[in-house]
C-alpha cells in the first residue's frame, strides 16, 4: 500500500458555539439611529442589487426606515 494516506484532519468540527440564541429580539442594529430589532420587527423590502427577491430581502429599520442588512430568505 502506499504510505501517503491523508485523513483530511479535523473530522467533526466541534465548534462549541452553543448558547448563542439566534432568536433574539435585537439581532440587528440600525447604523443610522441605533434601533435594535429582530427579524419580526424588521421592515422587509426587495433588494436593490438585482438579486432574486424570493431568495434575498433587504431588512429596513422599523424606526427610521434605513436599510440595515440584506438577508438570504430562500429557505423560508
Ligand atoms: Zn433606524
Amino acid at each position: 500500500m502506499s504510505g501517503g494516506e491523508r485523513d483530511g484532519g479535523n473530522g467533526d468540527g466541534d465548534d462549541g458555539r452553543a448558547g448563542d440564541e439566534a432568536r433574539t429580539d435585537d439581532a440587528y442594529e440600525c447604523p443610522n439611529c441605533g434601533e435594535r430589532f429582530g427579524l419580526e420587527r424588521a421592515v422587509r423590502s426587495r433588494t436593490t442589487g438585482g438579486l432574486d427577491p424570493d431568495a434575498w430581502q433587504t431588512l429596513n429599520c422599523p424606526a427610521c426606515g434605513s436599510r440595515v442588512k440584506t438577508v438570504f430568505v430562500g429557505d423560508e
